[in-house]
């Protein structure tokens, strides 16, 4: 090579070395996350997914005690300036109205909210109360309409677009034995990102949304009456449940929630830009297979 041409390359290739040991910056930098049901389970997971990529986040939530506990940990983890909580019940509606206003004096808006608070009840139709249909609707179907509602009101005066994620379930596509409240629910919510997604596009207010199949490890959800009920239906206890569906899936492996936290990641970053309406099943495989 002529001199000038080799002194080039390995000027070149001394500042490539260079911007590789440059700390890359973080992907969620600048960004505000508000995450219901933060409290514990897949929501915490996901708040500290965000928290990892440099966000930062309010966790809200409807259990105080459980809410401070997950609050003390990720500050611990990611420091104190970065993570906030807030004592909010979904369905109602001041509540939530609230919970946005403290994103927005503690941190200055809101770019990401991640509507995952929930509960699953499980019954047959005939033994299905109008109060068991109405409280998973409350809950799930209009949880999910306010939280966004406000959301969008927000985004929309900030200007900057932003991310709505759900956290649906595959019993929002497929239906599972006596959970026709909690399915439907489910469906709703899916269904309300569709037409969401439809709404914000123009604002640059992308929705989409995250299905886990059964993640028994880390739930509340797998703690109480649900695991009863599910266990009973099956006829097995919560090790058998497991195994139960991961044999089901294709991949045969158990779905945990750092891996819808990462999905939940996937929509929040700018990595997803072009996607909105989608629907991403996380579920070794479980939704696409025929039982076998
Ligand atoms: P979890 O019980 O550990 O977390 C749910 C959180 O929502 C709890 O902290 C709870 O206090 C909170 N919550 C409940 N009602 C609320 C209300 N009215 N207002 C505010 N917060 C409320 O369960 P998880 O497994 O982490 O569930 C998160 C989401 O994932 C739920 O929407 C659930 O339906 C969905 N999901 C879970 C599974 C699973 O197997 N774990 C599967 C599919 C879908």
């Amino acid at each position: 090579l002529p001199e000038q041409e080799a002194f080039d390359i390995e000027y070149w290739l001394l500042e490539e070395a260079k911007l590789q040991r440059m700390p890359k910056p973080k992907s969620l930098a600048g960004r505000i996350a508000l995450v219901t049901g933060g409290a514990g389970g897949i929501g915490a997971a996901t708040a500290a997914r965000y928290l990892s990529e440099g966000a930062c986040v309010v966790l809200a939530d409807v259990d105080a005690k459980a809410l401070e506990a997950t609050r003390a940990q990720l500050e611990k983890q990611f420091g104190g300036d970065v993570v906030r909580s807030v004592v909010m019940d979904v369905t109602r509606e001041e509540a939530v109205a609230q919970a946005f206003a403290a994103a927005s004096v503690e941190f200055g808006g809101t770019d990401i909210l991640v509507s995952n608070a929930g509960i699953a009840s499980s019954a047959p139709v005939e033994k299905t109360s109008l109060a068991l249909w109405n409280r998973n609707m409350e809950i799930l179907s209009t949880g999910y309409f306010l939280v966004s509602r406000e959301a969008f009101g927000l985004m929309r005066t900030q200007g900057l677009g932003g991310s709505i994620v759900f956290v649906a379930s595959k019993n929002g596509l497929a239906a599972s034995p006596n959970a026709s409240a909690y399915c439907t629910a489910k469906a709703s919510e899916i269904h309300l990102a569709r037409c969401l997604a439809l709404e914000g596009a123009e604002a640059g207010i992308r929705v989409n949304v995250v299905n886990p199949d059964a993640v028994l490890r880390g739930s509340k959800i797998w703690e109480g009456e649900w695991l009863e009920q599910r266990a009973a239906t099956y006829g097995t206890d919560k090790e058998g449940l497991e195994e139960m569906y991961r044999n089901r899936s294709m991949l045969k492996r158990s779905v945990l929630p750092e891996d819808i936290a990462e999905a939940c990641y996937f929509f929040a970053a700018d990595t997803s830009a072009k996607s909105t309406g989608n629907i991403l099943n996380v579920d070794a495989g479980n939704v696409q297979a025929f039982p076998r």
